[in-house]
């Protein structure tokens, strides 16, 4: 089985989302292993989203992050990584497949309710960027 990090946004959170959302994934037979509600600092997120520093989103995107509590997580099941990203939808709301959390919850493209790794390596970064050997079991 494979392991991916997942962050519900600050967007879903204030909207009391997170239930919903775990649903999902729970429906399309992830398993949620590791779970926090964090508030990350404009810096933190900016290491958390280093690859995208140059965007033009960047300043956006990590403000957002910042602006209100995220929940954190583990997802474990069978090719966890594409799966989560399936139940996900496409980063653009207005792309995203019916049925999909962004489909469904999104508001848009930047407050788009879900993170995902994207590549086993960075699905252990990720992992290894939030949670401790310890706590996961
Ligand atoms: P994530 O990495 O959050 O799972 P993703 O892999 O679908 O999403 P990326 O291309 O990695 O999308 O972009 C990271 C995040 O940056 C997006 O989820 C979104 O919140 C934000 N973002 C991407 N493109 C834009 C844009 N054009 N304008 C504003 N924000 C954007
Ligand atoms: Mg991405």
């Amino acid at each position: 089985t494979e392991r991916t990090l997942s962050i519900i946004k600050p967007d879903a959170t204030k909207r009391n989302l997170t239930g919903k959302i775990n649903a999902k994934f729970e429906d399309a037979g992830l398993r949620i292993i590791a779970q926090k509600r964090i508030q990350l600092t404009q810096e933190q997120a900016g290491k958390f989203y280093d690859v995208h520093r140059e965007r033009p989103f960047f300043g956006e995107l990590t403000e957002f992050m910042a602006s209100g509590p995220v929940v954190v997580q583990v997802l474990e099941g069978e090719g966890a990584i594409a799966k989560n990203r399936e139940v996900m939808g496409a980063t653009n709301p207005a792309d995203a497949a019916a049925g999909t959390i962004r489909a469904e919850f999104a508001e848009s493209v930047g407050e788009n309710s879900v993170h995902g790794s994207d590549a086993p390596e960075t699905a252990k970064e990720e992992i290894a960027f939030f949670f401790s050997g310890l706590e996961l079991v």
